[in-house]
């Protein structure tokens, strides 16, 4: 049993998909072990992106994320961050698979409209900075 962190970033939230990507989650064999609607202020949503500071698109990324309200969600399952990932797609929309939520929903390379974790590392960072006491 493993665990990932999930955000439906603000871009999902205000498209109205909340339930469409949650289904998806579940529909795979994914539970929802811990959910949270927050709104990021732009110093929090630095801190989270922290490992990307050196990135040209730092800046806007944090921008973006502190935009509106998002969902941050711990998804539990066999390989769970592998599975999550494979149901958001690549990074950019129009390189994902057909039938993933980013091909799907996202508008760009940044408003791709879910986060998830890329190792046990960054899932153990990740769920640690919103869920201090699942830990
Ligand atoms: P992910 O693991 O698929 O989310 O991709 P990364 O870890 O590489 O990037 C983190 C997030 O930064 C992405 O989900 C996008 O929202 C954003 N991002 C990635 N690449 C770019 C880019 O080239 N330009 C902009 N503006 N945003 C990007």
């Amino acid at each position: 049993m493993e665990r990932t962190l999930s955000i439906i970033k603000p871009d999902g939230v205000a498209k109205g998909i909340i339930g469409e990507i949650i289904k998806r989650f579940e529909n795979d064999g994914l539970r929802i072990s811990a959910i949270k609607m927050v709104y990021l202020t732009k110093k929090e949503a630095e801190g989270f992106y922290i490992v990307h500071k050196e990135r040209p698109f730092y800046n806007s990324l944090t921008d973006f994320m502190s935009s509106g309200p998002i969902v941050v969600m711990v998804l539990e399952g066999n390989d769970a961050i592998r599975k999550n990932r494979e149901i958001m797609g690549a990074t950019n929309p129009k390189d994902a698979d057909t039938g993933t939520i980013r091909r799907d929903f996202g508008t760009n390379v940044e408003k791709n409209t879910v986060h998830g974790s890329d190792s046990l590392e960054s899932a153990a960072f990740e769920i640690d900075y919103f869920f201090k006491s699942l830990h």
